[in-house]
């Protein structure tokens, strides 16, 4: 059984495929995750956090995202704060994980939970920084998710994977046309492990994280 935890199209190759919608999105029958990318924040946002705040209590929305800081963005960086601010919020409200896009932004990311109490998950997607990153951010709890990164034995993701707790992680494929079944090849290989294992140990981290149930 495959999992993947956050894609921006349904590829149906996989038992859940989280699929990261904005707000104004038509609804989906399936699992999916909805929120304002840090690239996407118009000059509309009120509006868009106002539809967020109705549209995310549907029963497949089951996480809050893609949503975070990105100081690649063009969008204004303190403007990108207080839109994932109200993303913390409302997922903390509504009691769903948060998905978090994370670029240079590691140390106002744990700031900025820190200040908005932050209580749900939080999953900091397409994760490919090294090793102190993260340390730091699996010491606060945070989870990561690994994609195509780890398709590259000389990348980050692989040695951050190798690094991470078997209940920390999830894997992904983002916006990249690789198969999810490949990622989960790859990372049972660099983790020295049966893919059996590695797909039991992520339908349980899913099930703990989400609290839902899949068979
Ligand atoms: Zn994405």
């Amino acid at each position: 059984m495959f999992i993947n935890i956050h894609t921006h199209s349904e590829i149906f190759d996989a038992k859940v495929e989280i699929v990261s919608l904005s707000p104004g999105d038509p609804l989906k029958p399936n699992f999916h995750s909805r929120g304002i990318h840090p690239w996407k924040i118009s000059k509309d946002y009120k509006k868009e956090l106002e539809q967020l705040k109705v549209i995310a209590n549907e029963r497949r929305c089951i996480g809050i995202g893609e949503c975070g800081l990105d100081k690649y963005s063009d969008v204004d960086y303190e403007l990108q704060k207080t839109v994932f601010e109200e993303h913390i919020k409302l997922a903390n409200e509504l009691n769903k994980p948060l998905i978090v896009h994370c670029v240079k932004s590691h140390t106002e990311l744990l700031a900025i939970l820190k200040k908005m109490e932050n209580k749900v998950p939080v999953i900091v997607h397409g994760f490919n920084n090294n090793l102190a990153i993260a340390t730091t951010l699996l010491k606060a709890g945070i989870i990561l998710s690994f994609g195509k990164a780890l398709l590259n034995y000389e990348s980050n993701a692989v040695e951050s994977l190798r690094n991470s707790g078997r209940d920390k992680f999830f894997l992904e494929t983002d916006d990249s046309d690789v198969s999810i079944k490949y990622i989960y090849k790859k990372a049972a290989e660099i983790l020295f492990i049966d893919e059996e294992i590695l797909q039991e140990q992520l339908k349980n981290n899913f099930r703990k994280i989400f609290k839902e149930e899949i068979l």
